[in-house]
């Protein structure tokens, strides 16, 4: 299981100093380009090329340039170190450290390899160090919107009549002004006031009685109906709650009325009628009230989320920073969470990797051939051996596209859905920019460019194909909504019904993809100008740039935990393990098994957080036999407890966990351990002192919290450094 992690570039000045000797370089790039077009595989190329931008000081293209030579040809050490050197001085650690790590595969003892990767720490350790860590970059609540979803208006009318049947709650017109005497009013008055200093004393029953002495009197004063709904809301009488705020007319409720009907309308489970009285109240805040904009969220979550944890000892719930997912009852270590299948998906290849295997570009499963995982010992391999291959080697029957002869399945069911969702927009076949979206995504994102020239088109860590498969999704769906209508041309509810999947998934980054990556933005809206059935769709930057932070915050990486690989080595444990066939074929085992990799969002997977501390663990699973991940607790987990995984590699002390998780999630991890460890033996893990030329002595077990005094380590073993030291910390591969 590997995480990806996408890094913020730094924007590159370019610097074009017009000395003559940056001439000579621009010459030189201009013939070496020209050269890349005629002879696009030639790695040495591109290896010249990225010396000459690195001469520039363009690192930028010095690393794409370096790591494309890479690509071509693995055994480039010096396009490693070039290309690695060139990443980090352009902030791009995670670029730097997979370049990095391809050069030492070639050769682990390389010295110039590890002096780039000591400078990359440094580096990595250095922008920690210069960063505002009061800055957050990120704000949850600020990024959903409370737009209403399609067919909400017919709903509210329908939650409206709940209220009215279910507890008798309905408007209540504007009660005729009353003739009050004036001593009655008096007495209301000091009730009144009496019932607020209950209130703030609290005392809910003492000010309820008051309040409602009050009330009786003045039936029509609305600040004592809200009031009175307040305590009602306290005592746990919802009803009463409800029926006094609907004593005042809307365009006389504060937002604080609109607030508690909001939060009321939750307990009553009617969550459209609550996010219409929540958005009213965010409204007359002016988006200033968080508590508001969190309840808000909290019952959209809730909407969007409950149908899918239905059966699962888990609820997806909102806080202040955003979705999370939380036991709702107690889960011992070790017990699978819950299964999570992805809503779109493409074949995933690791910068360092070369895809052996192929996987049903549908559904993930693994169609590992015996040639595959034997390679080139198939064929010396003795005929016992071979003839134990031979028979128990589980039959994969691939299919391919029709049309292109490219796409491969696992079945023909696969083929079939494939077209009707997304491969009859996509199919190779289909169209000139259909096939050039093939190449590219078969070059690792390059191609040639409007200009002719040789270029990387798509700089994604991730397939292209991930977004085209989402607009893809979406056509189908209007497809289908429309024809389910007996409509001819769509209409806007169903675009909206056929977008709302996605609206799953948090969407954030800086930076423009569709600016960086114009030609994609052209050929994807070549792919979806016409989808058929009178459906156009219109790729705009903005849903480019949207699209492409979907995907980059929420890919995660899996693959088929069953392969025919694992089946076959199944078959084997049949044997007697005295039997000479078996014993035959143990030599050419290899624990190293080849897997078909696959990037997919996940919409509950990606609602969990990440903590350095993390009590779940993200493995390969599948979900009704199709590959998928799994979600399985790493220690027991009470209910009510917040379920969290790692990013990152956690056993990296504090400084460099905090560092990547600023550098590719753009947030500062506050998890326990962040909070009860501490940076390095020159400054007290508690009080933040910082030593003299006598480094601080370190937490005697777990070596990663120092201390001024045993003063400072007793109060923070006392708050919480207790709780972190010593746990077993997960080793993610994260490169
Ligand atoms: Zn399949
Ligand atoms: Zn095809
Ligand atoms: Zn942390
Ligand atoms: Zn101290
Ligand atoms: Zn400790």
């Amino acid at each position: 299981m590997i995480f990806l992690c996408f890094f913020q570039t730094h924007n590159m000045t370019e610097t074009s100093k017009d000395t003559p000797k940056s001439k000579e370089t621009d010459k030189v790039i201009k013939q070496l380009s020209a050269k890349i077009n005629k002879e696009p595989k030639n790695a040495g190329h591109f290896f010249k090329r990225a010396q000459q931008y690195s001469k520039k000081e363009d690192y930028e293209k010095c690393f794409n340039d370096a790591k494309h030579a890479l690509d071509l040809d693995e055994s480039l050490v010096d396009a490693a170190v070039l290309g690695g050197e060139a990443a980090t001085k352009c902030g791009k650690f995670q670029g730097a450290h997979s370049i990095f790590s391809i050069g030492l595969k070639q050769n682990k003892k390389d010295e110039n390899l590890i002096k780039g990767l000591k400078k990359l720490q440094r580096a990595i350790v250095d922008s920690y160090d210069t960063e505002d860590t009061t800055e957050q970059g990120y704000n949850a609540v600020d990024l959903c919107t409370q737009s209403p979803y399609p067919g909400d208006d017919q709903l509210l009318n329908l939650e409206k009549e709940i209220l009215d049947r279910r507890h008798d709650i309905r408007e209540v017109s504007r009660l005729p002004k009353k003739e009050i005497d004036p001593d009655l009013r008096q007495r209301a008055a000091q009730a009144a006031m009496a019932g607020h200093k209950s209130m703030i004393a609290g005392k809910f029953t003492d000010a309820l009685e008051s309040f409602t002495y009050a009330v009786d009197i003045e039936t029509d004063n609305i600040i004592l109906r809200r009031l009175r709904a307040e305590v009602f809301f306290i005592n746990q009488d919802p009803v009463s709650a409800m029926k006094d705020l609907m004593h005042i007319q809307k365009p006389e409720r504060t937002a604080d009325a609109w607030k508690l009907g909001g939060k009321l309308l939750m307990e009553f489970k009617l969550p459209v009628l609550a996010e219409f009285w929540l958005r009213k109240a965010s409204e007359l805040a002016k988006g200033k009230d968080e508590e508001t904009a969190i309840c808000f969220q909290k019952v959209r979550a809730h909407r969007l989320y409950d149908p899918l944890t239905k059966d699962m000892p888990v609820t997806v719930d909102f806080t202040m920073y955003g979705k999370a997912v939380f036991a709702v009852k107690d889960i011992k270590a070790g017990d699978i969470v819950f299964s999570d299948a992805p809503i779109v998906t493409t074949p995933y290849i690791a910068d360092d990797k070369k895809q052996v295997v192929k996987g049903c570009n549908h559904c993930g499963t693994s169609l590992m051939t015996a040639r595959d995982y034997f390679q080139g010992k198939l064929d010396n391999m003795d005929a016992t051996a071979k003839e134990v291959v031979e028979n128990n080697w589980p039959v994969t029957k691939p299919v391919v596209c029709s049309e292109c002869k490219l796409v491969t399945y696992c079945s023909n069911i696969c083929k079939n859905t494939a077209w009707e969702r997304h491969h009859e927009l996509l199919c190779p076949s289909r169209s000139k920019a259909t096939k050039k979206l093939y190449d590219i995504d078969q070059n690792k994102g390059w191609g040639t460019d409007v200009d002719g020239t040789w270029k990387e088109l798509w700089s994604g860590h991730f397939s292209a194909y991930i977004l085209a498969k989402i607009w893809a999704n979406i056509a189908a769906d209007v497809k289908l909504w429309m024809k389910q209508d007996g409509k001819d041309v769509p209409e806007m509810m169903h675009w909206a019904k056929a977008k709302a999947p996605f609206r799953k998934f948090i969407a954030f980054g800086v930076g423009s993809a569709a600016n960086d990556m114009p030609y994609i933005l052209k050929i994807m809206n070549d792919i979806f100008r016409d989808c058929g059935d009178g459906i156009k769709m219109d790729i705009t930057e903005q849903e480019l740039n949207g699209r492409y932070y979907q995907a980059a915050c929420n890919l995660q990486i899996y693959s088929d935990p069953v392969t025919p690989y694992h089946k076959f080595y199944d078959n084997l444990s049949n044997f007697n393990p005295e039997d000479p066939k078996a014993l035959s074929i143990l030599k050419y085992l290899d624990d190293k098994i080849p897997s078909a990799s696959f990037s997919g969002m996940f919409p509950l997977h990606a609602c969990l957080n990440h903590s350095c501390m993390n009590n779940v663990e993200v493995s390969d699973g599948e979900v009704n036999g199709v590959p998928g991940v799994s979600v399985r607790a790493k220690t027991d987990i009470k209910e009510g407890e917040e379920l969290t995984t790692t990013y990152i590699d956690t056993t990296m002390p504090r400084r460099l966990r905090r560092a990547w998780m600023y550098k590719s999630f753009n947030f500062w991890c506050q998890c326990p351990r962040c909070q009860f460890e501490g940076d390095d033996a020159y400054s007290c893990s508690n009080c933040k002192k910082r030593a003299g030329d006598t480094p601080f002595k370190g937490c005697g077990k777990c070596h990663r919290a120092w201390y001024c005094s045993s003063d400072c380590q007793k109060i923070n073993w006392k708050e919480g450094h207790k709780l972190v030291c010593g746990v077993a910390h997960s080793k993610a591969d994260y490169s």
